[in-house]
């Protein structure tokens, strides 16, 4: 290899880098936005209940809606950052694990495969009523 093709190759690698900087950057940050959204969500629900508490179920069914779809959106970007860090995030503890890993070092969770498998942990209640994230289980009532 000639010292041009190495330092194409090693600029490669720095553009490469960069690049998934700048992704793991607009990930987390529309997470963040996502979460935001989840919470203005409840408390619009909880208002229109509030005003109305024989209000159409269908009305507060589209508020619902609207989270679990935003919930959805968090769990393939969290799996999108996992892919492009070469590291899962415990969905349970937040640790970092191997992404060769099918659970847990630090709490033992199990761990999903693919986005596919997470999304349909969302209709398995022993996934995440255990998890203490606020967003990915129904331990809305503990805040
Ligand atoms: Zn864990």
């Amino acid at each position: 290899m000639g010292i041009m093709d190495a330092f194409v190759n090693a600029s490669r690698g720095v553009t490469e880098k960069t690049k998934n900087a700048t992704e793991v950057n607009n990930l987390e940050r529309k997470i963040e936005y996502e979460k935001e959204r989840i919470v203005e969500v409840f408390a619009d629900l909880g208002r229109k209940y509030y005003k109305n508490p024989e209000e159409d179920p269908a009305v507060l069914k589209e508020f619902c809606d609207d989270v679990d779809n935003r919930r959805r959106r968090i769990m393939q970007m969290r799996m999108e950052l996992n892919s492009i860090r070469g590291y899962k995030i415990c969905p349970k503890c937040d640790s970092e694990v191997n992404e060769k890993f099918q659970f847990c070092g630090v709490c033992g969770a199990r761990l999903p495969e693919d986005a596919d498998e997470e999304l349909n942990s969302l209709d398995s209640s022993d996934y995440y009523t255990e998890s203490d994230d606020f967003f990915s289980s129904d331990s809305v009532k503990n805040y």
